[in-house]
């Protein structure tokens, strides 16, 4: 089933649906692209598509081994689409839901690759703000790298902003996927470098876990942890690659490495990694009463509560997307990231540790839960008004503090 891309390309297959778009393999005048033809919901949207004309230099000019390449953006009558470099493999988190967790070699060689590829975006006052697995495409016919991976290259440039118009969101709306959130977003602070850098780390973290380090849940609890929980270490980790993490995991924006120091530090790491097995860790318990935090009466089920999804902040409004990706939810207030039964840090554990008999995912009885819930709630007002203001307070400075390489996307696209 063919389809005709403006005047110069044609689309023949689908090779994936994303929350912003279907991507198409494609022909054009110089050989196979990859076409993402955005939902028509967004193409119909004149505010977007005069929006995406004006981007089109910055997303054009975007050329490095680790980045997707935009070749081209169509809009004709009702497409909009981006012509894309094909890359011929498959995406990370499809690699991460068959392996389950990577090597840290792997794992460390792929995010170097990402941090390169975002030093060049960054360097060119480009924030991506929606880096996640799902973004990170393994081009299987490039060579093989440390841990018998693959080049990464990052792609979906740009969508995020694209979508995030000030009309779609207004100044009190979030853009982004819940789980890789800086803290500095939930607070409704301009989207600069740092949090790609947030983003990519909790990426390291999920490669090395088989998880993110403040996810699951109801996606308010998930915003909640980012702004004032600490992460858990990882056992076994090797020391140097958990201070890396935890500095790029860091709360206050200007406390964490730049694009280009991270991929250096990372691959000087790669060495001192190679043969060391996936990490044995177990899924943290997800015992906490954190799936249903506005309704403390219903005992959810694990089936019932996706770790990831797009579920509105708001409880009753409708979420934008199908996919767990760019949830467009409210910013909350201080008092409810501050006020909300959020439970206790999930601490992971070897396979070892693991109580005999326990199921990975069970649920507390009703009497427990709620005795936890009244305690996470009180340690947490008194965690949050400590952790959000001090946080806030550093963050004043920060902005003054970034670095010449991290102006926001906003001022520096035509
Ligand atoms: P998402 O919105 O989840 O980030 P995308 O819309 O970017 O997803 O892409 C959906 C799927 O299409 C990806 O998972 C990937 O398999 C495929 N894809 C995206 N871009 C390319 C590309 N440039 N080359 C090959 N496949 C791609």
């Amino acid at each position: 089933m063919a389809r005709k891309i403006g005047s110069r390309y044609t689309a023949h297959q689908i090779l994936g649906r994303g929350s912003a778009g279907t991507v198409w393999l494609g022909e054009g005048p110089e050989g196979p692209v990859a076409i993402k033809l955005l939902r028509e919901d967004l193409a119909s949207d004149q505010e977007l598509v005069g929006r995406f004309v004006q981007e089109r230099t910055a997303l054009l000019g975007l050329d490095h081994p680790h980045v997707v390449a935009v070749r081209d953006l169509v809009v004709d009558g009702n497409d909009l689409a981006l012509v894309m470099d094909l890359v011929r493999g498959t995406d990370l988190r499809t690699r991460l839901d068959r392996e389950r967790r990577l090597s840290p070699e792997a794992a460390v060689a792929i995010v170097a690759d990402i941090a390169d590829g975002l030093a060049a975006a960054h360097a060119a006052g480009v924030v991506h703000r929606d880096v996640k697995p799902e973004n990170i495409l393994l081009d299987m016919q490039g060579p093989l790298g440390p841990g018998s991976s693959h080049p990464a290259l990052l792609t979906d440039f740009g969508v995020a902003k694209l979508i995030d118009t000030p009309r779609r969101t207004r100044a009190t709306k979030i853009i982004g996927t819940p789980d890789y959130l800086a803290p500095e977003i939930i607070e409704g602070l301009p989207p600069r470098a740092s949090v790609d850098i947030y983003a990519l780390a909790t990426v390291l973290y999920e490669l090395l876990a088989g998880f993110t380090p403040f996810g699951g849940g109801h996606p308010g609890a998930v915003l909640r942890r980012h702004v004032t929980e600490t992460v858990v270490p990882l056992p076994g980790i090797p020391d140097e690659l958990w201070q890396l993490l935890v500095q790029c995991l860091a709360k206050a924006p200007a406390s964490r490495l730049r694009a280009s120091e991270l991929g250096d530090r990372l691959r000087e790491q790669l060495p001192h990694l190679a043969g060391i097995p996936p990490l044995d860790v177990d899924e943290p318990d997800d015992e906490q009463p954190e799936e249903e935090p506005y309704a403390e009466d219903t005992t959810p089920t694990p089936s019932s509560t996706p770790r990831r999804g797009a579920v509105p902040l708001v409880p009753g409004s409708s979420p934008d997307s199908n996919r767990d990706t760019h949830t467009s939810m409210r910013v909350p207030a201080p008092d409810e990231l501050a006020g909300g039964p959020l439970g206790t840090a999930r601490a992971p554990r070897t396979s070892a540790q693991r109580r005999p008999g326990t199921a990975r995912h069970k649920s507390t009885t009703e009497a427990v839960r709620r005795r936890r819930i009244k305690l996470g709630a009180a340690a947490i007002v008194v965690a949050a008004a400590v952790g959000v203001g001090g946080w806030l307070a550093t963050s004043g400075d920060d902005a003054s503090n970034q670095p010449q390489d991290t102006k926001q996307s906003t001022s520096t696209q035509p």
